[in-house]
């Protein structure tokens, strides 16, 4: 028996984590599921964010299936889901990309992951204000060193890249890729202009690389030709690995390429905990229509079915997610010729038909 940790979430989260726990409860593996909360949700019942009785839930299990956790832009609460990573250390973010049989996509036959370092870069949440005290004394001293001058009224955002955290999701990257018998690791950056930070990534990315010579082939991409590459031929890539900013926008990217947010599963890991939940939001305007596509939940608990080392119910429920796409009948809108096709199926609809397919 297993004990997993279950957040919820807010939006649409409590309908796609149901779904994927009845998918994952359906393959046999026994789960004891911890249900506690997280974001808005906890902060109307406990007044606050990220309760301690969270915190302690998924430091005692070490394994968690979280939806999606709302973030205000601008004013309010930094993101929840950003401190959870950062205070569990869950330092690479693991996002497959799979174009499945049946999905109505632009592209075929992509197989991609996205391998996004989880803790630093802009995410670090370092960040000062416009015209505060603190950012003037900050100003004032960068403007001492530098021959390039700030603007005094600006504000600051802090990019920091260091060996200790590139050299460990480099390293990941690479164990991931032979652990899953990839080929090719792609290191994506912006190096030309930031050469101090995404300079020593690429760098350490570099020296690595060396390691696992003659395993896996090493190459490296400047962010935006990435960008250009993947709409034009994202079936010649494999595996990537990125600095946090580039990770977020290339996943949804990658997304979009596979058929959409709703079939795009993740997975935040450290080295004791991991956390799995998929690429996409609360999606808010779908909150409790019973509408939204499951799937990248769902996948994601194959990810973790994976990770507990239920690598054949793993296996199988990912089969089952494959057939019920690939037959086109029991899934939901967004599968659909036209979105608002009545042939849809709602959230828990579709789980119950791929529940089916397990038995
Ligand atoms: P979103 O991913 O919630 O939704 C964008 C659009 O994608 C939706 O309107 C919908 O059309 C589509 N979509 C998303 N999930 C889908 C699904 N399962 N099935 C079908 N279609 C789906 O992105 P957003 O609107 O930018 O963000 C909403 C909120 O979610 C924000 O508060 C944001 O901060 C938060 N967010 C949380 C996480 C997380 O918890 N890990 C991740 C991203 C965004």
């Amino acid at each position: 028996m297993y004990k997993v940790t279950l957040i919820p979430g807010d939006g649409i989260g409590p309908e796609v984590t149901q779904a994927a726990q009845r998918c994952i409860d359906a393959t046999g593996v026994k789960i004891e599921w911890e249900q506690v909360l997280a974001g808005a949700e906890a902060l109307k019942k406990d007044k606050e964010l990220l309760p301690q009785a969270t915190l302690s839930s998924i430091k005692k299990n070490k394994i968690a299936l979280k939806g999606p956790v709302v973030t205000p832009i601008g004013e309010g609460f930094r993101s929840v889901n950003v401190a959870i990573r950062q205070l569990f250390n869950l330092y690479a973010c693991l996002r497959p990309c799979k174009w499945y049989p049946g999905v109505r996509s632009r592209y075929q036959d992509i197989d991609l992951v996205v391998i996004r370092e989880n803790t630093e870069d802009l995410y670090a949440g370092i960040e000062f204000e416009q015209g505060k005290k603190q950012t003037h004394g900050i100003l004032e001293k960068i403007n001492q060193i530098s021959a390039k001058k700030i603007s005094p009224d600006s504000a600051l955002s802090i990019k920091p890249i260091s060996i200790t955290g590139t050299k460990r999701i480099i390293r990941f990257a690479f164990e991931y890729a032979l652990a899953n018998n990839r080929k090719r690791l792609t290191c994506v950056h912006k190096a030309n202009i930031m050469k101090f930070t995404d300079g020593l990534f690429l760098k350490v990315a570099r020296e690595i690389a060396e390691e696992y010579s003659g395993k896996i082939e090493f190459d490296d991409r400047l962010i935006d030709n990435m960008c250009l590459q993947l709409v034009k031929n994202p079936q010649e890539y494999d595996c990537l690995v990125l600095p946090n900013l580039y990770g977020d926008i290339i996943s949804d990217l990658c997304a979009g390429l596979i058929g959409g947010l709703g079939l795009a599963p993740g997975a935040n890991i450290g080295d004791e905990i991991a956390i799995f939940e998929a690429t996409h939001g609360s999606a808010p305007k779908y909150k409790g229509r019973n509408k939204v596509n499951p799937t990248a939940m769902i996948l994601s608990g194959v990810m973790l079915l994976r990770h507990i080392g239920e690598a054949q119910a793993a296996d199988r429920l990912e089969q089952a997610v494959c057939a019920v796409i690939k037959e086109g009948k029991h899934v939901t809108y967004d599968f659909k010729e036209k979105q608002d096709q009545h042939t849809a199926i709602g959230t828990s609809q579709m789980a119950g038909a791929i529940i089916e397919r397990l038995r």
